[in-house]
């Protein structure tokens, strides 16, 4: 057979050819190991020299002619079957759909944003600091030298460089916001993640966030210092919330003060949340003492603050009724989606 029959004959044959077993057949009787096409090219080698090129070249157009016939009828063939099973088979629109579950935030980290939205609209903004610390300044330029029994108060995770520990808490901010920023006043609250070595159990955990407060300027008052804590209890836990003030001690405050605020359960009357006493401890606070100030830069003849630290985790624990701290690292999800 010449070429321009094979090519005529192998053309109608796929003219014909309506599903994809027949287009399977066409191809293999064509362009199998055996397939007509193949054969044809590869008779090239049996003629004469001078036939060659052009016996080749037509072979090879010929070639290229039914390959793109084929591909065309492939996807006239394969459109009519899809075509076919969507009349045939239909969709069932009343199949219900995959829900797609929704990330949400950590209680942690909406409960620290709630706590920012109060400060920030009480005019405090927002300053970062490290959570790894030099001794110098986690505990000496708080007035705690080396000796200083105060220090008992923090089991400290240390480094293997000397000198160099995890933060026990976020005052060690007070000391560079105070430096970047003297003489100016400051109104920030100090956000982050603070480590103490300790024993983990339902009331204390290795890590834990801590909010620390800091106002510096001429003429702050223990009064300033009140107000700013009322007005946060009142928008966190209630309009109706009373606080107390207890005296208390803190080497980098003086005078130091623990607050209380009335049972968000009982109001006062005495129940488990609060241990029969009718009070809960949310925060401790005080004005800076003066060899702080002075360490961040500032005249303690001129400037006064007051700074405050509370734990978040506790706040949430008081405002959600969470009874085990432990949950909040613990990544369990049937904890995190009640939030
Ligand atoms: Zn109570």
């Amino acid at each position: 057979m010449s070429l321009a029959d094979l090519e005529k004959q192998a053309l109608a044959e796929l003219e014909s050819t309506s599903d994809e077993a027949g287009l399977r057949a066409w191809h293999n009787k064509y362009f199998g190991k055996q397939g007509e096409v193949i054969l044809a090219t590869k008779k090239v080698g049996t003629l004469p020299p001078e036939e060659r090129r052009a016996y080749g070249q037509e072979a090879n157009r010929v070639k290229e002619v039914l390959t793109a016939a084929h591909d065309t009828a492939e996807a006239r063939i394969k459109e009519r079957a899809l075509e076919q099973s969507l009349s045939s088979e239909g969709i069932d629109v009343t199949l219900p759909g995959r829900p797609l579950t929704r990330g949400g935030l950590h209680v942690a980290s909406r409960i620290l944003r709630e706590i920012a939205a109060i400060f920030a609209d009480l005019g405090f903004q927002i300053y970062r600091s490290r959570e790894v610390e030099d001794d110098l300044t986690n505990f000496e330029l708080l007035n705690m030298p080396p000796y200083h029994p105060a220090r008992d108060m923090w089991d400290t995770f240390h480094t293997t460089v000397p000198g160099v520990l995890l933060r026990t808490h976020t005052s060690p901010g007070q000391i560079h916001v105070m430096r970047e920023h003297c003489p100016e006043p400051i109104r920030v609250i100090l956000p982050g993640m603070c480590y103490r070595y300790e024993t983990i159990t339902m009331r204390s955990e290795i890590m834990f966030h801590q909010v620390e407060g800091l106002a510096v300027g001429e003429h702050v008052s223990m009064a300033d210092l009140k107000g700013t804590i009322v007005a946060f209890a009142r928008r966190m836990f209630g309009e109706e919330r009373q606080v107390r003030i207890r005296s208390s001690y803190f080497p980098f405050t003086e005078p130091s003060i623990e607050v209380d605020m009335d049972c968000i359960v009982c109001g006062g009357k005495g129940c488990g949340l609060c241990k029969r006493t009718g009070w809960l401890e949310i925060m401790g606070a005080g004005m800076v003492h003066p060899v702080v100030l002075k360490n961040g830069g500032y005249d303690p003849a001129k400037f006064s603050g007051f700074a405050f630290g509370m734990g978040p985790q506790r706040i949430t624990m008081l405002k959600y009724a969470i009874d085990d701290i432990r949950q909040f690292w613990a990544n369990d999800l049937r904890f995190l989606r009640q939030f």
